[in-house]
């Protein structure tokens, strides 16, 4: 099959901040490529990033594409408090740590209160994602003392990670709670959940969120790992947050932690992002290195839904040309891949993503089987929800699939799926309607031409969620 860049496959997530709030800029990062916008909640006012998810929906409408937006809660992120000056903190030194307010001296002020009662002696605290680390002697009061194993200097509001200890801060603060609310108010479409431990962090935020948008969790802390089958099944998808994981857990353990998460995203047809300092370079460079290059060529081969640039687009110099440069990894990826054969080779026609009898998985596996023995150009998958659309993606299909909804919030769902190109329809009050509708918007649109057959897939009646019951192939 020829492959066309306009059913690009993987997609990318870009993070917002200085460097592309101006509306040019993030007009000219969406014409790029970028498929969903992520708001950082720890960085700006609530003012600015209401404004700023106001801006992604103008430009939304204005260059009629589906990007969707990704509001990423702060957490419980513990953080050093503010220090007058930066301090050197020198290999072997004892430092003690106090609550910010209470600090004396030469103490390191933290805000977080509960410290001192989540360490113990011998347990690391790191700082400054982990570049500095300090090993726990002695917890007296709310005081506690440690010596420096890897110094350097440290300055104000640095993050801390206790990755051998429990934190006990709830998983959604005061300010998280905020957040949600602006989100919705402001119709964003994602949430991301910082620092999930388990599935009931999940549960807690659907809880405030309701069907009014759909949940990431942020996989960056070991604790996560042991519960990830019930979190990725509570989410409806997940991100390899490599910044903190990797701090967390030895960096040499993050490639395969990488492959593993991908792989049981996949397994439950949830769609994963693969997130941070994939092409860090270019927050100063116009161009990757060739490490950063081969980061994001073997994420895609690992299988994962999208790509995510953080301070490359956040506050880098180049926020469009890095851009440019992820979908020139993901084409060359994914036109070897598509000539070759997909090598995660989830459906070859004996292989399935899971062992299921669900009426869905029959269907998506039919479809894919259908597409690639009559080279379609594209698989049609009527969805309410977007669970059919996500079933067949999660087998990786070589056929491009065209996610068609009546539902805006399941069309930007979509735009972070693999291989789903979205579109919005209007009511489809009966098949004969449905095929007549996408007929015209393919051929307008020039994804098929006359006499092309395509595999449909939809439910009857279509108002019904979770009701796919039908394949059928047609000729335009
Ligand atoms: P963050 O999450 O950028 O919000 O910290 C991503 C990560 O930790 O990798
Ligand atoms: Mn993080």
């Amino acid at each position: 099959m020829r492959y066309d860049p306009r059913f690009r496959r993987t997609k990318i997530v870009a993070t917002l901040g200085p460097a592309s709030s101006s509306e040019s800029t993030l007009r000219e990062m969406i014409l790029a490529g970028v498929n969903v916008v992520r708001i950082n909640s720890a960085h700006g006012t609530p003012e600015s990033r209401g404004e700023m998810i106001d801006l992604v929906g103008r430009l939304r409408d204005e260059v009629q594409q589906h990007v969707a937006v990704l509001v990423d809660l702060q957490g419980p992120r513990i953080r050093v408090g503010h220090l007058s000056e930066p301090l050197q903190l020198a290999e072997g030194a004892e430092v003690v740590f106090a609550p910010e307010g209470n600090a004396r001296g030469s103490e390191i002020p933290t805000a977080y209160e509960a410290l001192a009662g989540d360490v113990r002696v011998g347990s690391r605290i790191l700082l400054d994602d982990g570049l500095l680390s300090v090993e726990t002697t002695r917890v007296s009061g709310d005081r506690v003392t440690g010596i420096v194993r890897f110094g350097g200097v440290l300055r104000s509001n640095k993050g801390i990670n206790l990755p051998d200890d429990h934190v006990s801060a709830p998983a959604i603060t005061d300010k998280d709670r905020a957040d949600i609310e602006l989100a919705l108010e402001h119709n964003a479409d994602l949430i991301g959940i910082s620092f999930v431990s388990r599935a009931e962090d999940v549960e807690e935020v659907r809880s405030l969120v309701g069907s009014g948008a759909s949940i990431v969790a942020k996989i960056e802390r070991t604790e996560a790992l042991s519960d990830i089958d019930r979190i990725v099944q509570t989410a409806d998808a997940i991100m390899v947050a490599r910044g903190d994981l990797g701090v967390e857990l030895p960096f040499e353990e993050v490639p395969l932690t990488q492959k593993h998460l991908i792989e049981v995203a996949m397994r439950n047809c949830r769609p994963v992002i693969t997130a941070t300092q994939m092409l860090e370079s270019m927050v100063r460079n116009p161009r990757p290195t060739r490490a950063e290059t081969s980061d994001v060529a073997n994420a895609i081969l690992d299988g994962t839904d999208a790509v995510m640039l953080s301070a490359e687009t956040a506050v880098g110099e180049y926020p469009v040309e890095v851009v440019r440069a992820m979908v020139r990894i993901i084409n060359e990826v994914e036109q070897a891949i598509l000539k070759d054969g997909i090598p995660w080779g989830r459906y070859k026609g004996d292989g399935k993503v899971r062992e299921s009898h669900e009426v869905e998985d029959a269907i998506a596996l039919a479809a894919i089987a259908a597409g690639q023995s009559l080279n379609a150009p594209l698989i049609l998958c009527v969805t309410k929800s977007g669970f059919t659309a996500r079933t067949i993606a999660a087998n990786r299909p070589s056929t491009p699939v065209l996610g068609l909804s009546t539902e805006w919030a399941t069309c930007r769902f979509l735009a972070l799926v693999w291989g789903v190109l979205p579109i919005q329809a209007d009511a489809l009050p009966s098949y004969e309607t449905l095929l007549d509708v996408a007929r015209g918007k393919l051929l307008d649109r020039d994804y098929v031409s006359t006499g092309d057959r395509i595999i449909v897939t939809a439910g009857v009646p279509f108002e019904v969620p979770g009701t796919t019951n039908l394949i059928k192939i047609e000729t335009v």
